[in-house]
């Protein structure tokens, strides 16, 4: 189906029932506010006085790793160093075939819940070589009329450690993978994890791309490796140009320490992805009483002016086997962790999953207005609050104009609150 028109929605700063026109794959226009229910033509799609937003936006998945739990020993510790030890001995024998298919079921769940755009890292060590990427990239091809993927090469065993992936980070880009990725933390010493960075620098020059690095996804405060991608940003000209995913270490910093690093970030206009679930689960595993949340400081680096994203990360991997690519329960998670409660830090948590987010994966207008693309998701419910409280799957959503998941659930017309 592809509507002319979403009749009786709202929208998250106005009052009053809306009408979204649709044209071409594009929003057209808006009409309204209308105090009362509008009919809905044949070939309009009623939201029943239900919230519009952007499609979401997962900013951080491995879409490579995704299903992935019963191929690999269980990680007893719950540390992330004993899950990329089992994922290293496992990814070995894993086909390009199978991860075809398990990234491909994970991309349509994550659709069914409202996410209409995707960054996903994808393994290209020397053990997983290109099979894993093939996989995904081929995934891409099946599901491109659902949503949009975006692709990192991620050397999961590090680029000093296991120098056969400089090469294979270039065969990924070579063959359609769209952005460099990194694991400074991975490597033996910190002077390997700065030459690592250096030479993901150095692979982003030659073939021009943007860049997506795992970074200090350690409670260790002398983790400091986000400054150097800070410094290395701006010396290569990259500014703009540079997500860092995790971050966790930043939350350890002192405050002094922390306050200069948040600076730094917005002076190289870095973007910053937080992964709520995976960044508890893994994070905080050396602590005792108190234990730490895990997740970097991401109410300071919002009114730093740092853009910052929220992702699934993991579903149901050895690395979180909770997971299950429902976007908004990351949202939830981030509410709670980061005490984002407020109404004007709840609009914050939901934008993190959508329009900021599309800033974060360079989508510059990823918004419900005239001219952007139709990527929306309309919602049972009425309210921002609601939505992150209940959690529902989407009344429908749309891909360039077109409904490409709906719910099967009737559920009861929104009220509001
Ligand atoms: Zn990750």
């Amino acid at each position: 189906m592809e509507p002319t028109r979403i009749v009786n929605h709202r929208r998250r700063d106005f009052a009053g029932l809306w009408t979204l026109r649709l044209d071409g794959g594009r929003v057209a226009g808006l009409d309204g506010p209308y105090d009362a229910p509008v009919p809905a033509p044949p070939e309009a799609l009623d939201a029943r006085g239900g919230l519009v937003t952007p499609a979401l936006v997962d900013a951080h998945v491995h879409l490579d790793l995704a299903y992935s739990l019963e191929l690999v020993p269980e990680n007893e510790s719950g540390t992330l160093h004993e899950a990329i030890r089992h994922w290293a001995r496992a990814k070995a024998g894993i086909s390009a075939a199978n991860t075809r298919a398990r990234a491909r079921r994970a991309i349509e769940t994550e659709v069914s819940y409202g996410t209409g755009i995707l960054r996903s890292h994808v393994d290209v060590g020397s053990a997983a070589g290109l099979r894993l990427a093939e996989g995904v990239l081929a995934a891409r091809e099946d599901t491109v009329r659902l949503c949009k993927l975006e692709l990192v090469a991620f050397p999961q065993d590090g680029l000093i450690r296991d120098p056969g992936a400089v090469e294979n980070v270039r065969q990924a880009l070579r063959s359609g993978v769209d952005l460099v990725g990194g694991i400074p933390h991975i490597e033996r010493v910190p002077r390997d994890g700065r030459r690592h960075l250096e030479l993901v620098f150095d692979l982003a020059a030659e073939f021009d791309t943007n860049i997506d690095v795992h970074i200090d996804e350690t409670d260790d405060p002398s983790s400091r490796y986000v400054e150097h991608l800070a410094a290395l940003t701006i010396e290569r000209g990259w500014q703009g140009r540079v997500t860092a995913s995790h971050v966790c270490a930043l939350a350890s910093y002192d405050e002094v320490h922390a306050a200069r690093v948040i600076e730094l970030l917005a002076e190289a206009r870095i973007s910053v992805v937080t992964n709520p679930g995976v960044n508890l689960h893994l994070q905080g595993r050396f602590d005792a009483y108190p234990k730490r949340r895990g997740l970097t400081r991401v109410r300071a680096l919002l009114d730093a002016g740092v853009p910052c994203a929220v992702g699934q990360d993991c579903i149901q991997d050895p690395f979180y086997p909770l997971g299950r690519g429902q976007l908004l329960e990351q949202v939830f998670l981030l509410v709670h962790a980061e005490h984002m409660s407020g109404p004007a830090r709840l609009k914050q948590a939901l934008e993190m999953a959508c329009c900021r987010a599309g800033e974060v994966v360079g989508l510059g207008h990823h918004k419900v207005q005239p001219g952007a693309s139709a990527n929306l998701a309309v919602w049972p419910v009425a309210t921002v609050a609601e939505l992150i409280r209940e959690r529902p799957r989407p009344r429908a959503v749309l891909h360039d104009g077109r409904v490409v998941a709906e719910s099967a659930r009737e559920d009861s017309p929104a009220s509001g609150e």
